[in-house]
């Protein structure tokens, strides 16, 4: 397995002129910088201020156009390096005692030295769902959306709810519509900073759209020969229209 070392600004990774990631060398110019070793994949992650610069010959490139380059394998490793550097920066001193944390010896957990808590990782689990009814798809516009992108509808799961019940209670809230036949269609981690997205096809069931205007800017059915534009490659909404496009039936 290759070990590497993977420089984080918020949502950017420092990549070289080919657009691969840093090299360890780079750890030079960021002497203070926070860093994490993995004990599982030996990668080091290091997080780095909104104000870093990047050494010469190097820039931050997005996170998402960075998978939008590279294969499975390197994206699981760069997500595992990113969103465990991160949960480690932030997660410092025990929530109920107050001490500082230390790294427990076999899990991979924190561990409270006076009361002994454990805090494991946390994920955050979600729900993204591409509704058809007959040959249109249901796309949405995100509030906080400046590109004109139409992606397919995404919420977190509550607390005590199963996933079938999240991309109900989800479609619900954001277009007012029911929905029927949800069917699992695979799913991505995205730690960024902790999610894992759990993919849903369904069918259109009844009702009118109503957005939730604190969420959704727009939302419409498209013919699947007229599009908008989407979300990139590499993201699970892709994924789902495409899929959806190819199949022809879904
Ligand atoms: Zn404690």
């Amino acid at each position: 397995m290759e070990i590497k070392t993977y420089f984080f600004r918020g949502r950017e990774v420092l990549v070289d002129g080919e657009g691969e990631a840093a090299e360890a060398e780079a750890l030079a110019a960021f002497p203070g910088a926070f860093r994490f070793t993995d004990p599982l994949t030996g990668c080091t992650g290091v997080e780095l201020p909104a104000a870093a610069g990047a050494p010469g010959g190097q820039h931050f490139l997005p996170v998402p156009a960075y998978f939008f380059s590279h294969g499975d394998a390197e994206n699981a490793r760069l997500s595992r390096v990113k969103g465990l550097t991160l949960w480690r920066s932030r997660t410092r001193f025990c929530p109920a005692c107050g001490q500082e944390l230390r790294p427990h010896p076999v899990e991979n957990a924190l561990e409270c030295p006076a009361c002994g808590q454990l805090q494991f990782p946390r994920i955050e689990p979600c729900i993204i769902t591409l509704v058809s009814r007959g040959d249109e798809i249901l796309l949405l516009r995100n509030i906080k959306d400046r590109e004109g992108i139409y992606a397919c509808l995404a919420g977190f799961v509550e607390m005590g709810e199963t996933l079938e019940q999240a991309v109900r209670r989800e479609v619900r809230e954001e277009t007012g519509l029911e929905i029927k036949d949800i069917r699992y269609a695979g799913s991505q981690a995205w730690p960024f900073p902790d999610q894992l997205m759990a993919g849903f096809y369904a069918e259109y069931a009844g009702g009118e759209i109503v957005i939730q205007q604190s969420e959704v800017r727009d939302a419409r059915w498209f013919r699947r020969d007229a599009l908008p534009p989407l979300p990139r490659p590499g993201s699970i909404a892709w994924r789902l229209i495409n899929n959806c496009l190819q199949s022809g039936d879904q």
